[in-house]
């Protein structure tokens, strides 16, 4: 539903913008890191956001070798490409353009992410989620989404949205995504906008939400007091019931994520982001004993 003009103050607006910067992880993957960067900023319950794309293989074809992580969900979501994952409970997880992976490293969980081509375009990101203190030392899990199980849905200014996590409503009718029910309760949609449309939806009031645009760019709040944030940035939203966005004259694609914070304490080292110090000096040890993954 489009917001009326009594109700702009509850339109989110565009309150910092994080630019991505170039770095890279793994074996040599080059990428572009926002959230969880060298700015150091993240967003309540969202802790890393990385973006790769390339067409040399150079830039990815060392993959992500076996590591660890604890304490967090990591979702993967393809854009082009193939890649394959592998962890030590024996899952094994094929990715191609459109498809996510949902992981939950909860206690403990060493896996892999490799390139299955050697030339081509590879796209796509990933997004870390934080777990509540409650969750951190759950058994581990993993969720493959095929392209085809997740909802396309047409805007009723042009382009479409994909529905990866959480709902979209529009017109009244809702598209519920595959992911539901988490406690971090994530929104995650991927907009494709032609130039000049316009999107809106309803967001909780208190949920942290922010976009990352890929292509083009946007104009982010009521039109009276709107911000542009260009392509590669991330832009963290402020609190409101409502979410604008509008195309640029190239128009946009953009993810958007809103979820439920935490307001926990975090303590990070690398792939392990506990609530203590204690907790993660713990999972360096389990690491190392073997006991991360011992459950
Ligand atoms: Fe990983």
């Amino acid at each position: 539903m489009r917001v009326g003009p009594g109700s702009v103050m509850s339109v989110r607006t565009l309150q910092e913008v994080i630019p991505s910067v170039p770095t890279s992880d793994g074996a040599g993957v080059r990428l572009r890191r926002s959230l969880g960067g060298p700015h150091g900023k993240r967003l309540d319950p969202f802790l890393m956001l990385d973006e790769f794309s390339s067409e040399n293989a150079d830039d990815y074809i060392a993959g992500f070798p076996n590591h660890p992580h604890r304490g967090f969900e990591t979702v993967t979501y393809m854009l082009d490409g193939h890649m394959l994952h592998e962890d030590h409970l024996g899952n094994r997880g094929d990715l191609k353009g459109g498809d996510v992976q949902w992981m939950t490293a909860g206690r403990g969980i060493i896996h892999s992410e490799m390139p299955q081509q050697e030339s081509g375009r590879m796209r796509g990101f990933q997004l870390w989620v934080n777990l509540p203190a409650g969750e951190k030392l759950k058994p581990a899990g993993y969720r493959d989404i095929p392209a085809s199980e997740i909802p396309v849905v047409d805007l009723p200014d042009g382009g479409r949205a994909k529905v990866i996590a959480g709902t979209l409503v529009v017109k009244g009718l809702a598209s519920p995504g595959p992911i539901q029910g988490l406690t971090t309760d994530p929104l995650y949609l991927d907009v494709d906008l032609p130039a000049h449309a316009a999107f809106s939806h309803g967001v909780k009031p208190d949920y942290n939400a922010f976009l990352y645009v890929y292509e083009g760019g946007v104009a982010v709040g009521p039109a009276a007091a709107s911000r542009v944030l260009e392509t590669h940035s991330a832009g963290v939203l402020s609190t409101g019931a409502h979410i604008e966005v509008t195309a640029g004259a190239n128009g946009a694609r953009f993810i958007l994520l809103a979820g439920r914070p935490l307001h926990e304490p975090v303590v990070q080292y690398g792939p392990f982001v506990m609530n203590t110090r204690e907790e993660v000096e713990q999972a360096i040890r389990d690491y190392q004993s073997g006991a991360l993954t011992d459950y």
